[in-house]
């Protein structure tokens, strides 16, 4: 049920004749996990609570240094040293007191994924490495919940949506994990990609079609392009085998 204040709080996007009522209350139910709380976990952050999203777990293991301030938006010189899930928390509640939001300062490991994850019914990929990302596919084939991806280098940015027996998982895609290093991102591409991962989450869970499912969207933005690609299940898929 909507309170008067949510229907005053949330009115322009009730008045957007897809997403309604039906929608916000569709969105306050939820649980999303956001999975790393950095450049792209700032800005999809950011967007699911002012959006309304009613439970937002983030999960993230470092503290904010200096080096992070020029693409996590949702920390800020004060915070450097504090833990990224303190500092965010504190910011998002500060921004909506009505929605439920909580910080999880650990390290995702393929023994801790099911219990991070209870209760989920939807996760998003704000991660910087293709190790942890993998876990994460693991988990979410299992759970059978959605898993919105998004990734970064430099000017380019990637996002696709990942519905579990339904559309090719994050392996099909991506068989290998790229060799772990810090990558250089220009600051705005992760509060880009984080957007559109968000715009993804508000309309899985409203509703709305068509998503980014079977769909790579590759985003340049020195260039300014906008690439949609078609992706496949591979049959021979280690984690859904094609599924
Ligand atoms: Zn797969």
């Amino acid at each position: 049920m909507l309170s008067d204040k949510d229907l005053t709080r949330y009115d322009r996007q009730i008045k957007i004749e897809a997403f309604g009522k039906k929608g916000q209350e569709n969105l306050k139910k939820a649980h999303i996990v956001i999975a790393g709380a950095g450049g792209l976990g700032s800005s999809v952050a950011l967007y699911l609570t002012a959006a309304g999203a009613g439970h937002i777990t983030i999960i993230d293991h470092e503290n904010v240094e200096l080096s992070n301030l020029n693409r996590q938006i949702l920390h800020w010189e004060k915070d450097i040293g504090k833990s990224k899930v303190d500092s965010a928390v504190e910011k998002l509640t500060q921004l909506n007191s009505d929605i439920e939001i909580l910080g999880i300062k650990e390290k995702i490991t393929e023994g801790n994924v099911l219990s991070l994850l209870k209760g989920a019914d939807g996760v998003v990929d704000c991660l910087d490495n293709f190790k942890t990302r993998f876990i994460l596919n693991d988990a979410i084939l299992k759970l059978r919940i959605p898993f919105f991806h998004g990734a970064c280098y430099e000017f380019e940015g990637r996002a696709t949506t990942i519905i579990p027996g339904r559309t090719p998982c994050l392996r099909c895609i991506i068989p290998r994990s790229p060799p772990e290093k810090k990558v250089p991102i220009m600051g705005t591409t992760p509060g880009t990609i984080g957007t559109i991962q968000a715009t993804e989450v508000i309309k899985f869970f409203s509703g709305i079609d068509p998503l980014l499912t079977g769909k790579l969207l590759v985003y340049d933005s020195r260039y300014f392009t906008y690439e949609l690609i078609r992706i496949e299940k591979n049959p021979e898929c280690p984690s859904c085998g094609g599924q």
